[in-house]
């Protein structure tokens, strides 16, 4: 078995409060005994992370037939969240819907656009790929991905080798997010 991870990804947080609502989520799943607050080598690819808690088994649904391997990495600098190792098919424009190939058909021009438009996200925390249908400018974040989901986020929660998260749970850590938008990510190596 490779290892897999969940992570839900606040879209909205900036470098004004991501350590703050980092901070609040902690002690939220502190307080609970999801994890413990200390932090130890637990996560793949992570110098530190959070190991699971007592009661970690509150942040998942009722047929686990695994205790969690690894702890949780809390990422608060801009990340390119992925899904694993292949990149997505399409990207999908949230106004007019319609799907960018980002295979080789125009000999991968369209991914070379939206990887320029992600690496400039990465440096500045600001980018957006004009639309080929519609010809809106749309920021990378709010691109929806078909095959290979992203994200991309000043804050997120990554979670390594648990078992499924429920909605529940997502629902409660994304209460405490001020309101912003979150997505959630699964995935593997
Ligand atoms: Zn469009």
């Amino acid at each position: 078995m490779g290892d897999g991870f969940q992570v839900i990804v606040d879209l909205d947080a900036d470098e004004t409060d991501a350590e703050g609502l980092a901070r609040r989520v902690l002690e939220w799943l502190v307080a609970e005994g999801i994890v413990f607050a200390e932090r130890t080598r637990c996560v793949p690819g992570q110098p530190l992370g959070h190991p699971p808690g007592p009661h970690w088994e509150r942040a998942v649904t009722d047929d686990w037939d695994f205790a969690p391997q690894d702890g949780l990495a809390v990422h608060t600098r801009r990340t390119g969240f992925t899904s694993g190792a292949d990149m997505p098919g399409a990207a999908r424009c949230p106004l007019c819907h319609a799907p960018t190939p980002l295979d080789d058909t125009d000999d991968g021009a369209a991914w070379q656009r939206f990887s320029t438009a992600m690496r400039t996200w990465y440096d500045t925390g600001a980018a957006s790929v004009d639309c080929p249908a519609c010809a809106t400018a749309v920021p990378v974040p709010d691109w929806t991905w078909d095959e290979a989901p992203l994200a991309f986020g000043r804050l997120g929660f990554e979670f390594w080798n648990w078992p499924e998260l429920t909605d529940d749970f997502r629902a409660r850590v994304s209460a405490l997010l001020d309101g912003h938008r979150t997505t959630y990510l699964w995935g593997g190596y």
